[in-house]
C-alpha cells in the first residue's frame, strides 16, 4: 500500500490546531491530476482532513488559461506594459488580469512577512528598510 508524503504546506481550514503553521508535517500530498500546465498534486491535513489544491492561493488556481499566460500577464505587468496592451496581446479580460494581479500581490505579501518575521531586527529597524 502506497502512504502519502509529508509536504511542507500549511493547513488552510481556520479552525484546524495546525492552522497556517509550516512544515508541521500534518500535511501530505494524497492525489495528483493533470491540467493544460501540467500535474498538479492535491493535498490534505492529516489533523482536520481538509483537502486543498497546491496551488490555492496564487495566481494560478483555478483558471481556465494556462499558467503560462498567468506568469506573462505578470511579467508585462512588471516592466510597465498596461492591463489594455496585455489584453490584446493575450487575449485575456483585464478582470482576469485584475484578478491574477491581486492573488500574486496578496501571496507576494505573505513572503515577504515571513521573511521579515525572521530578520533580526526591531519594528523601527525594519520600518526603516
Ligand atoms: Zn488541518
Amino acid at each position: 500500500m502506497r502512504h502519502s508524503q509529508p509536504w511542507g504546506q500549511l493547513c488552510p481550514h481556520i479552525q484546524c490546531a495546525q492552522y497556517n503553521l509550516r512544515i508541521q508535517g500534518n500535511v501530505s500530498i494524497i492525489a495528483t491530476y493533470r491540467t493544460q500546465s501540467g500535474r498538479r498534486r492535491m493535498c490534505q491535513c492529516r489533523t482536520c482532513l481538509t483537502i486543498v489544491a497546491e496551488t490555492r492561493d496564487t495566481a494560478i488556481f483555478d483558471q481556465q488559461m494556462a499558467e503560462e499566460y498567468v506568469m506573462m500577464t505578470l511579467k508585462m505587468l512588471l516592466v510597465w506594459v498596461d492591463f489594455a496592451g496585455i489584453s490584446f496581446v493575450l487575449g485575456v479580460t483585464e478582470e482576469t488580469e485584475l484578478t491574477w494581479c491581486t492573488r500574486a500581490a496578496q501571496k507576494a505579501m505573505e513572503v515577504k512577512a515571513h521573511w521579515l518575521r525572521a530578520l533580526p531586527a526591531t519594528q523601527v529597524q525594519l520600518n526603516e528598510l
